[in-house]
């Protein structure tokens, strides 16, 4: 049986690691410390490191755990990241050793040139694209591009999980309810995550249903946030990257 573990890193990463009984993968490992301790207490073997984008908290750590489990790294075939050995981008299928298992490379640029994210197994390993409630900077790319990757993502079937590398829901919420103050939906996940948080447990894995439901960033076609948006922009807005734009350009300048 396969299971989809975090691992906390740095102030609020989370790499994650798709393990049985006897191997794992890890996505996106910034720092190897916590993964080869969690795969030694576990008595695991890493047999693949999926990477999403370049920035050293999501791949800083791969060439480490490389060196000592002699592993195949996947990375984005337009960027480049020292530890990759193999590289990726849209429709290629990626293997998991020992876990009888797949996953399907999709291109979402728009916080990097070359950002890719994993889907398989009902699960969706995004990096900094998408976000609970929120969605990643545009570093290097444009918000048409972001826009785009987006709406990839959520033309994924409704239960998709939503592995995210960041827990940044809390404050993403905050921003959500101004954007879209109307929205029951947000407000009720806001008491949920907040309940979560305060466990101390992870507001993840979302799921694409809840992030349609309740990303600002995901609902450029809902009458409220084209509203807020165009208001935002002092000019009436239509498509959905320049909804998306302005409502990315908003939070940027509460942030
Ligand atoms: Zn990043
Ligand atoms: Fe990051």
């Amino acid at each position: 049986m396969i299971e989809i573990i975090p691992i906390p890193a740095f102030e609020d990463n989370y790499i994650w690691l798709i393990r049985n009984a006897s191997f794992a993968a890890a996505v996106d490992p910034g720092d190897a410390d916590p993964v080869m301790e969690y795969l030694q207490q576990h008595n695991l073997r890493l047999t693949a490191i999926l990477i999403t984008h370049h920035h050293g908290d999501h791949c800083g750590g791969a060439e480490e755990l490389r060196r000592i489990y002699d592993c195949p790294v996947y990375g984005p075939r337009l960027e480049k990241i020292q530890a990759t050995t193999q590289t990726v981008a849209e429709n290629d299928i990626v293997s998991l050793p020992g876990l009888d298992t797949a996953f399907h490379v999709i291109d979402v640029p728009g916080h990097t040139r070359g950002h890719v994210a994993y889907y398989g197994i009902h699960s969706l390993f995004c990096g900094d694209t998408l976000f609970a409630c929120g969605c990643g900077r545009l570093f290097e790319g444009t918000p048409e591009q972001m826009q785009a990757s987006l709406a990839k993502l959520a033309a994924l079937p409704d239960e998709t999980r939503v592995f995210c590398a960041h827990e940044y829901t809390l404050a993403n919420i905050r921003f959500a309810r101004i954007a879209d103050p109307g929205n029951i939906t947000l407000q009720e996940r806001e008491i949920r995550e907040r309940q979560t948080r305060a466990q101390g447990l992870p507001t993840l894995p979302s799921t694409i249903a809840l992030e349609k439901n309740t990303n600002p960033f995901l609902r450029w076609d809902n009458s409220h946030l084209i509203a807020a948006a165009s208001q935002f922009a002092g000019r009436p807005l239509h498509s959905p990257a320049s909804i998306f734009a302005a409502i990315r350009q908003w939070k940027d300048k509460l942030d």
